[in-house]
């Protein structure tokens, strides 16, 4: 729970503030960016919530902020926010919120179908969320991009029996024992309309998941920036290989989609599968360029 007496002094007066043990993983101002502001190192309340609609996405960023450094004076009740997750993105994708602090953030992924739902990556296993997944139907596929962003998925697996599917080339004492590693350069098919891809790079073993040619759940290999709007890749959190990781981006112009849904970073949505292609070509030879 947030602390009043560690109130960062930036913050606006009012109700809502952001308290000084914020780790900065933005995860506030993608949510709610009308309240929550970059600061030096930190994210703090620029404007208090100004209307209803407001104040809710604060409550969302409240509740999905991963150290519970979001609070408010008067001790609100945040199960507005919680209600809200998770949140639609599009048709039967959402977004989980309730983010985790051991993936620094990263933002998990909800997929309702027939066949059974697949969460991407580990959101927090908190009650409210876990009774919503219940709800709607539980998770039969837990798709793991990458070593750092599996958070609680133990919690997931002894909750609802799910598959847990991740690179052997990112498993460690923790996942050694989920039941589908899969390993080598080819991609895997894990259903008509789910293929993962392997993309080395970011990490030895990472990967991405294309649903329907349409959605592609990138984890930590590609993002859009808001500040240069455009995909980017991350440079300074590359920690096996760049170059590698600049050829599993160049291998993405074997594949057709026009989301891009990430773990950090922001997400896009591209005109068209081929205006998402250029996009990624810009990317690729920005990439490229920082090699030299
Ligand atoms: S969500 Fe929480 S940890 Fe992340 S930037 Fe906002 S206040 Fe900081």
């Amino acid at each position: 729970m947030a602390s009043l007496a560690a109130r960062l002094p930036d913050n606006a007066p009012g109700d809502f503030y952001v308290d000084s043990t914020c780790i900065d993983c933005d995860a506030c101002r993608r949510i709610a960016p009308a309240t929550f502001e970059e600061g030096d190192g930190h994210s703090y309340v620029l404007r208090q919530p100004g209307d209803a609609a407001e104040r809710r996405r604060a409550l969302m960023a409240l509740v999905a902020c991963p150290t519970a450094s979001i609070g408010t004076a008067s001790r609100a009740n945040a199960s507005e926010g919680a209600a809200a997750f998770p949140e639609r993105v599009d048709e039967n994708v959402s977004f989980c919120g309730f983010t985790s602090e051991s993936s620094f953030g990263a933002w998990s992924y909800f997929v309702e179908r027939p066949e059974g739902n697949v969460l991407v990556d580990s959101p927090r296993a908190a009650g409210p969320l876990l009774k919503k997944l219940e709800r709607r139907g539980g998770v039969a596929t837990m798709f793991l991009t990458h070593r750092d962003d599996v958070a609680d998925h133990a919690a997931f697996r002894k909750r609802f029996g799910c598959e847990r599917v991740l690179h052997a080339d990112d498993a460690t004492a923790g996942t050694r024992s989920v039941e589908r590693l899969w390993s080598g350069t080819e991609p895997e098919r894990l259903a008509p309309d789910l293929l993962a891809i392997p993309t080395p790079g970011h990490t030895r073993g990472h990967a991405v998941l294309l649903y329907r040619e349409k959605y592609l759940f990138t984890g930590d290999h590609l993002a859009w920036s808001r500040q240069r709007g455009r995909l980017v890749a991350f440079r300074d959190a590359c920690w096996y290989s760049w170059e590698a990781q600049t050829r599993s981006m160049e291998r993405l112009f074997d594949y057709s989609f026009e989301w891009v849904l990430p773990g950090h970073g922001g997400g896009h949505r591209a005109v068209s599968a081929a205006a998402m292609r250029d996009e990624v070509a810009r990317c690729v030879a920005w990439m490229r360029d920082q090699r030299r």
